[in-house]
């Protein structure tokens, strides 16, 4: 299940992948257009969701709450390798 989907409410379009890490669909960030960006760590996306958001496009806010909730169940679980 995607993360967001480009809509009218959203610029990015975010899901993850079948290897367990977050693509960045296309991604509208940078010179070079239409990249899709990977990310091992929910962490990691969420911190390129924020560059969306600072560049002034739109991401939805159930997104980024739900990558927040994801990075920290990441910390806690691989918290003593
Ligand atoms: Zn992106």
């Amino acid at each position: 299940m995607s993360y967001c989907r480009r809509s009218s409410h959203s610029d990015v379009y975010l899901y993850p992948s079948a290897c367990g890490r977050i693509v960045c669909c296309a991604c509208s960030l940078g010179s070079v257009s239409a990249m899709s960006v990977e990310f091992d760590t929910a962490a990691d996306a969420l911190r390129h969701l924020q560059a969306h958001v600072a560049a002034g496009q739109m991401v939805p806010d159930y997104a980024i709450e739900r990558l927040q909730k994801e990075a920290g169940e990441r910390c806690l679980t691989t918290g003593n390798r």
